[in-house]
């Protein structure tokens, strides 16, 4: 990034913040996107939906917020994904024009070799005079110095090609990383979450399956009393403890700010809630020192609703995550640090 842009960046940067503040839009990394888009005004849709929200309703709820980026940055990304994909393609058939051309050269090689082979036989056997004799030579050498100069272009060119089909390629890669997965945690995102739940219902194979659904205790006082550069940590090293529970088709996700969700395959109720208490003990141990400030975060806690997906109901994904959040709700107003159901 140069100098100019990041100057640009913290600008848009600095009038989104108090305009989210002013709204009160919880700071994620997706209401960021959201509003930055909104300040830096690219997007004259996205501002209209934006300006008649706030008209509407004088603030922009995190559900409206979440719908905003549902509808305008999502999209894009899917659409910068496939604009890289149709590069790709163009450079693969590019390459495979340049292929054919050296084809046609090798032919033309032989056909040069050939050439010469005759001309060097009629100076033996016409017994050409000298001047004829150098015409020969000059012609041959005149020959495969064209041969070698396309030859050299051509490698010239299959280098820049495959310099370029690798950057697009890393491109590709990093691009098809962040639209399914969270930047700040790495699990995958609640896009990736909703196309897996999907899958999940779709394929009978995958039943009986579970959803946990677990959010972190009191988790804004720990970002009014640490601070957010720690409670990203925190939400980092959760995710981490979180990941170590993806065995056996397990999936995590991050679902929302600090809420994050596990797929269970192939698992009843009662196991899936066994994993799920495991779980929040685990979390429950975790220690985080914040050594330049010398200060220790433990006794982080987690709240975790589960539930199985009814398969004789054919639940729908909506209100298998609804009967989820109903427990976790239960286990919030029980005193929270619990699984529920209890049984
Ligand atoms: P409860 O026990 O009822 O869940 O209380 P809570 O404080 O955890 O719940 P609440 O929904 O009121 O607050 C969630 C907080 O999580 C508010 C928001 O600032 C914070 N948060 C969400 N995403 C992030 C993030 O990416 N980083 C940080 N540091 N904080 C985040
Ligand atoms: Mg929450
Ligand atoms: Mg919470």
């Amino acid at each position: 990034m140069s100098d100019d842009q990041f100057q640009q960046s913290t600008s848009f940067l600095k009038k989104a913040v108090p305009l989210m503040m002013k709204y009160k839009v919880p700071t994620t990394p997706t209401n960021y996107a959201l509003w930055y888009t909104y300040v830096a005004n690219t997007d004259a849709k996205l501002n209209a939906d934006v300006d008649a929200t706030v008209d509407e309703h004088g603030t922009c709820s995190p559900l409206q917020s979440d719908m905003l980026y549902q509808k305008h940055m999502a999209d894009k990304h899917s659409r910068d994904i496939n604009a890289l994909k149709q590069s790709l393609e163009s450079m693969m058939t590019e390459m495979t024009h340049s292929m054919s051309d050296t084809i046609q050269d090798t032919d033309a090689f032989h056909s040069v070799l050939d050439n010469t082979f005759e001309q060097l036989s009629r100076v033996e056997n016409e017994g050409l005079s000298i001047d004829e004799t150098i015409a020969v030579v000059r012609n041959v050498v005149k020959d495969s110095q064209a041969l070698t100069q396309s030859t050299r272009y051509f490698k010239h060119q299959l280098n820049d090609a495959q310099q370029e089909i690798a950057q697009l390629k890393q491109n590709l890669a990093e691009m098809t990383e962040q639209a399914t997965h969270d930047g700040l945690t790495g699990l995958l995102n609640r896009a990736a979450f909703e196309r897996e739940l999907t899958a999940y219902i779709d394929s009978p194979q995958t039943w009986p399956f579970c959803l946990i659904l677990i959010d972190l205790d009191h988790f804004k006082k720990l970002n009014d009393t640490y601070g957010h550069v720690l409670g990203d940590i925190a939400l980092k090293q959760v995710a981490k403890r979180i990941l170590d529970y993806c065995r056996d088709g397990v999936q995590a996700f991050r679902y929302g700010g600090e809420e994050f969700a596990l797929l269970v395959p192939q698992k009843k109720l009662s196991t899936a809630k066994r994993t799920a208490e495991t779980l929040r003990a685990a979390i429950d141990r975790m220690v985080i020192k914040d050594r330049r400030r010398g200060r220790t975060l433990d006794h982080i806690t987690v709240s975790i609703g589960v539930a199985e997906y009814d398969e004789e109901k054919t639940e729908s994904s909506a209100d298998l995550i609804y009967r989820a959040d109903q427990h976790l709700y239960q286990a919030k107003n029980l005193g929270r640090n619990r699984v529920m159901p209890i049984n």
